[in-house]
């Protein structure tokens, strides 16, 4: 094979270029490559493989490999030498291939006399779709200049198949994308949704691949990269200093903006004839396929850096914005690889559901979905890149699936699905403005929980009794400043409206451990979690806390008012905060404000500490609520934004049902008002056995209301607590398996 030079490649991609130009059928174009590389290469075999499902790959073109065997041949992921490069997503360069381990011969093809053997992977931006292979006689090995060119070729194989190139009868191949398509990922919202994609930021469209004049090609990509340069510069400049992460991640931008390696190579790809977007996706596209196999957490997040820069260049190549003309769907399905909780907001209640490639369950963005009361699964690996705009998808936020573009079996299956949940609704909605009284009579006050406008709608049709916990910090997180004062107070004077008569329990900010908020100033803590945050910065750092008080006074404007601080740990922190609240009522009333016509002040009880606080704290608070999502992480040790620990205990574990009720006796020699208002209070069965020990109020998101309610209301309260004191003194670890027996034996 003679040594190919940078004339060659470039005539090779022309000549691909001018035979994607003619209206060939898409067998007959796969065809013509394979001659065209067979010719220009001075090779005896080249053949394309193409993935028929997830792990099968198929012989669907060839020159010089038994033409019977085409849509013949079979092989599985990581068979052969063409599944290892399709498994390990790198070239495979042998000079012997019948010696080399992993061959696999296929009698069919008649390839037994070809000695050498190149593959490369057909992949784009990180999904494989198959393997370009070439074959001779003479046992020889390819020079790295061969491999690269065979990668070019490949590349421009990959985009003419996303383009639908090959699509068509005979072809027994469909184009990426439009294959069913089921993705697991993590619920961080329940519930169900039916829509269409609707891309967060859509992907750029490149259409001329192959250049006519590197030279000029090569400017195109130096202006480009320049613009690139400036525009992260100017960021830079305007990005505040506190936002460390943010910082980090523009320095990053801009130590690769400047990196001559990846420069480098998209140059060389020009040179080889590739025009300057593809260089630039051809680039992406190994940075992506790298990321896949890279299990540290910081060279991925680098990677991904490096997948970010690369679309800003492309959109400054080829001028597209995020805006692609495109009109939103009736039904949007949200897909992005993450998302911030500003920008989801302002999506607000047009979407039906969100996925995200990456994602947590705490993050804010999670909480936001929470508040607009949609689907959400995050962690969904490849859903940016297998989604397009307008595909049809179901989001399963219960199971934390997602189905892209179902065959008609699975829609109506998940539909049927749906309409049983929407008849759920229903009965739920007859019982909205029913007590949640158990058949012992015992009546259990259901409040919802919210942090943001945007959950109050839902207020008058939860059937909630108020709203137990107000989060105030999300305010302050969806926004890029600190609010002023006045924001604070026109914000929470329209919460007091929208609640109407009913009362709403204010949480006063709760930052820190994953609460961050962009333009605060925070010391490196090594465990956030149980560092400074909460009410601890709140009284080593009064001044935020001072404005909120001041502003929940104003917003009351003569209305009652109930605070509540988060994590109180000690009595005297209680004390203290109470104080800097009775002060600010003080300050208020000699300015001449209106004050509250009753002021409740309470805490949370989220460390075990304050559980065996003396009795003087509980005769002081006017109210404690429990917040469960905490205190179960301190109690059990497990952090609850650890993937690995968070579903380790069990809330209905005895240890902490039998801890629950020191809280539930010392409020009741007391007669302090006893609240839960963590996650767990809204899973039904959970909320009995917290009923069941005596907590009479309980704080949920509102679509978690009406499960609870009808829950309760076919349970006798006398009999769970019974139950779980059998499940104690028998010294069973966890009560659970004995209500969900008590559950099923209930009358609807
Ligand atoms: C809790 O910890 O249970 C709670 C309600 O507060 P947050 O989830 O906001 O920490
Ligand atoms: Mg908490």
């Amino acid at each position: 094979m003679p040594h190919r030079t940078e004339t060659d490649s470039r005539k090779l991609l022309r000549r691909l270029r001018d035979e994607m130009a003619l209206a060939n059928p898409g067998q007959e174009r796969l065809d013509r490559i394979t001659t065209i590389i067979t010719e220009s290469m001075g090779v005896d075999v080249c053949s394309i493989y193409l993935f028929r499902d997830v792990d099968t790959l198929e012989l669907c073109a060839t020159e010089g490999l038994k033409p019977e065997s085409v849509h013949q041949t079979r092989l599985r992921l990581g068979e052969g030498l063409v599944g290892k490069v399709a498994r390990f997503a790198r070239p495979v360069n042998t000079a012997n291939a019948p010696a080399e381990r992993g061959f696999r011969y296929m009698p069919e093809t008649g390839e037994e006399v070809f000695t050498s053997f190149l593959g490369v992977p057909i992949q784009r931006l990180g999904e494989r779709l198959g393997v370009l292979v070439v074959q001779a006689k003479d046992p020889r090995l390819y020079t790295d200049d061969e491999i690269y060119g065979l990668e070019v070729v490949a590349m421009v194989i990959a985009e003419m198949t996303e383009l639908g190139a090959f699509t068509g009868e005979g072809t027994s191949f469909a184009t990426p994308h439009q294959n069913p398509a089921m993705l697991r990922g993590v619920t961080a919202q329940e519930g169900e949704a039916e829509g269409q994609v609707w891309l967060h930021q859509p992907r750029v469209v490149i259409t001329n691949l192959v250049n006519d004049d590197s030279r000029a090609e090569l400017l195109r990509l130096e202006a480009a990269v320049e613009t690139l340069r400036v525009s992260i510069d100017q960021l830079l400049a305007s990005a505040g200093t506190r936002d460390k992460d943010h910082m980090e991640v523009l320095q990053t931008y801009r130590m690769f903006a400047h990196s001559r390696g990846w420069m480098k190579r998209m140059e060389e790809d020009i040179r080889l004839g590739l025009s300057a977007e593809a260089a630039v996706e051809k680039e992406q596209s190994t940075a992506r396929a790298r990321l896949e196999r890279v299990p540290d957490a910081y060279i991925r997040d680098r990677l991904h850096d490096l997948d970010d820069l690369s679309n800003r260049l492309l959109r400054i190549l080829t001028g597209q914005g995020n805006e692609t003309g495109a009109e939103m769907p009736e039904r949007p399905i949200l897909v992005a690889r993450n998302i911030g909780p500003g920008e989801l907001l302002e999506y607000g209640r047009k979407l039906r559901g969100v996925v995200l490639e990456e994602g947590a369950v705490g993050s804010h963005a999670t909480i936001v979905a929470r508040a607009l009361a949609i689907p959400l699964v995050i962690n969904v690996p490849r859903i940016t890149t297998e989604a397009l705009n307008g595909d049809h998808i179901l989001v399963d936020g219960t199971e934390g699936v997602v189905h892209l573009r179902p065959d008609d079996t699975i829609s109506s299956a998940f539909r049927d699905k749906m309409a049983m949940q929407a008849k759920a609704q229903e009965r739920y909605a007859s019982l909205r403005d029913k007590p949640a009284q158990a058949r012992c009579g015992t009546t259990v006050s259901l409040k919802m929980n919210a942090g943001l406008l945007a959950d109050l709608p839902s207020l008058p049709n939860s059937g909630a009794d108020a709203v137990g916990l107000f989060r105030t910090e999300l305010q302050f997180l969806v926004q890029d400043r600190m609010p002023k004062r006045s924001d604070l107070v026109a914000n929470y004077a329209r919460v007091l409206d929208a609640a109407a008569q009913r009362k709403v329990y204010f949480r006063t900010l709760d930052i820190g451990s994953d609460k961050v908020m962009p333009y605060m100033n925070r010391p490196d803590e090594p465990n956030p979690a149980m560092g400074w945050r909460a009410l601890r910065v709140g009284l080593d750092k009064p001044g935020v806390l001072r404005m909120q008080l001041q502003a929940l006074i104003r917003a009351a404007n003569g209305r009652a008012l109930s605070v509540m601080f988060p994590l109180v740990a000690t009595a005297s922190e209680f004390t203290q905060a109470r104080d800097t609240l009775l002060r600010e009522i003080e300050r208020e009333r000699r300015m001449g404000h209106t004050l509250p016509e009753k002021l409740e002040i309470g805490a949370m009880l989220e460390t075990p500490s304050l559980a065996y606080a003396p009795k003087s704290f509980f005769e002081a608070v006017d109210f404690i609520s429990i917040g469960g999502n905490d205190l179960k992480q301190f109690f059990f040790a497990a952090d609850r934004e650890n993937e690995l620990v968070r579903k380790r205990y069990d809330t209905l574990n005895v240890s902490f049902l039998t801890f629950l009720q020191v809280i539930v006796d010392r409020c009741h020699e007391t007669g302090t008002d006893l609240s839960f208002c963590g996650e767990d209070a809204g899973r039904p069965v959970d909320a009995l056995a917290l009923a069941g020990i005596g907590i009479a109020s309980l704080s949920m998101r509102p679509a978690s209301i009406g499960p609870v309610k009808s829950l309760i209301r076919r349970a006798n309260l006398i009999e769970v607590s019974e139950l779980i004191a059998r499940v104690q003194a028998r010294g069973l670890e966890s009560a659970r398996p004995a209500l969900l027996d008590y559950v099923a034996m209930l009358v609807d």
